[in-house]
């Protein structure tokens, strides 16, 4: 710029002024704008411990022999609830359990509705499927011929929970302020498909070429001065590192603690997603479970740093039942067989068959199966399966459905046995039906039970879309 003489050059650098102030007063503008703006969303969330206050009998496990003695951490429930630009709501609660039994998801339901107009399709309950807490079916205890002592703890436990769950959506309704949502996620290589074929059939070990779903989806919110209150992260993984005598959350209760102590003040909730068939490994020791723990916080550590992505309104939710039949069930005869089998589990199963042919005149072979859908804008797609749920249903639903951010939970409103894929079924094993043996269910589900469940969560998304 040699040619430019002192008049000019003062010029240009007056010219440059002008625009560097203009741009700085546009600046100013457009950030003061974005302060103003209001958040799309109000959020509020809460916890309430829920371990046991006396030890009861624990869940996931048919060879313990004892109650708990001790635990490592406390289990808790935990609720976001959001609500969008037009007001409406949804609650979100996620539990330290082995389950979610069905008459606890429909009296919370039935209240809540009650006490908050919170409408039944914006509830959606999902337990973390920890083995290491409280047994929950009373009646499973009874047949089992467990001391009756046990049974009336677990009803005890199922009440109380009850109480603490309503409360806790009441809770997280008071706390309701300006939020941001943003959705992200990562990856966590901690679990691994768990059903090993060998010439004898499908036997329960790793099977590292078998499918996996190791996405980690998260719901991350802030509140409009970007202090992160809340964390919700999902995975498709049993919660079975740990079967000792001892409460504990597992990996997920310890990727929680691990986020919370990172992040004080924030409320750190994880979704169980579609890991029938999945385990984590190695297992067995509370080392293993802190390790799994870990990497999971650290997958989702790397997805709140992440490319995020600003999670819009409306919020819509639509939820039904899918009616999955059961195969024809052993006849009369069969089942007063197996009432001698010396093998415990075919003869508690049968007597419990019996029962309900004495008393209903026929064996059930029906099951209305809850499937729950909700759509936050057009970011996040979220299906909510109820039972444990194999990875071939989250795998088939992202292709399905891949246009948006599909988040697949299982282990939601109902967790009452295995929900095998077609692929599964044919398979057999534990979780392709053999798994039936340890519910009061009939026994395997027919072949239609993934369309008919496919059919279902296509109609829902159909009327979360369109309505
Ligand atoms: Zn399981």
């Amino acid at each position: 710029m040699t040619f430019l003489n002192h008049r000019h050059s003062s010029f240009l650098r007056s010219i440059t002024q002008i625009v560097t102030g203009a741009l700085l007063f546009v600046a100013v503008v457009s950030s003061a704008k974005a302060q103003d703006e209001k958040p799309e969303w109000k959020a509020g969330s809460a916890a309430v411990v829920i371990t046991p206050e006396e030890p009861t009998w624990m869940a996931g496990y048919a060879s313990r022999d004892k109650p708990a003695e001790g635990k490592f951490h406390d289990l808790y429930a935990k609720a976001l609830v959001l609500e969008d630009l037009h007001g409406t709501r949804m609650a979100m609660i996620t539990l330290d359990l082995i389950g979610v039994p069905r008459s606890v998801r429909e009296n919370v339901e039935q209240r809540v509705e009650q006490e908050y107009h919170l409408a039944p399709a914006s509830l959606l309950i999902n337990a973390s499927h920890t083995h290491s807490g409280p047994e929950l079916r009373s009646r499973y205890l009874l047949v089992k011929r467990h001391d009756a002592k046990w049974a009336a703890l677990a009803d005890q436990y199922a009440n109380d929970l009850e109480d603490k769950l309503v409360a806790l959506i009441g809770t997280a309704i008071e706390k309701l302020a300006p939020a941001n949502l943003f959705y992200s996620h990562a990856r966590a290589g901690i679990s691994m498909n768990r059903r090993l074929p060998t010439p004898g059939g499908v036997t329960n070990s790793p099977y590292p070429d078998g499918p996996v779903d190791q996405d980690v989806p998260v719901l991350i919110v802030e509140s409009p001065d970007k202090e992160l209150k809340t964390v919700v992260f999902g995975y498709a993984c049993h919660n079975t590192v740990l079967g000792l005598y001892y409460y504990c959350g597992d990996y997920a209760g310890y990727a929680q603690e691990y986020l919370e102590a990172e992040h004080p003040g924030t409320i750190a909730m994880f979704m169980m997603g579609c890991g029938g068939d999945q385990n984590p490994y190695p297992r067995s020791t509370k080392e293993w479970a802190e390790r799994h723990g870990r990497a999971l916080a650290n997958a989702t550590e790397a997805a709140i740093i992440a490319h995020r992505t600003v999670v819009h309104g409306p919020l819509k939710s639509a939820y039904d039942y899918a009616d999955l039949e059961f195969a024809p069930p052993a006849s009369r005869e069969q089942l007063e067989q197996d009432k001698e089998s010396t093998n415990i589990y075919v003869k508690l199963h049968a007597e419990t068959l019996l029962d309900e042919l004495a008393t209903s005149g026929s064996i059930n072979t029906h099951y209305s199966y809850p499937v729950q859908v909700i759509k936050l804008g057009s970011e996040i797609l979220m299906i909510a399966l109820a039972g444990e749920v194999v990875v071939d249903y989250s795998l088939e639903l992202k292709r399905r459905f891949g246009n948006t951010n599909v988040w697949v939970a299982g282990y939601s409103n109902d967790v009452f046995g295995y929900v095998p894929s077609l692929r599964v079924l044919r398979e057999g094993g534990y979780e392709g039906g053999g798994a039936m043996l340890y519910t009061s269910l009939p026994g395997p589900f027919t072949e239609t039970v993934e369309e008919r469940i496919y059919e279902k969560i296509d109609e829902l998304v159909q009327e979360v879309s369109t309505r």
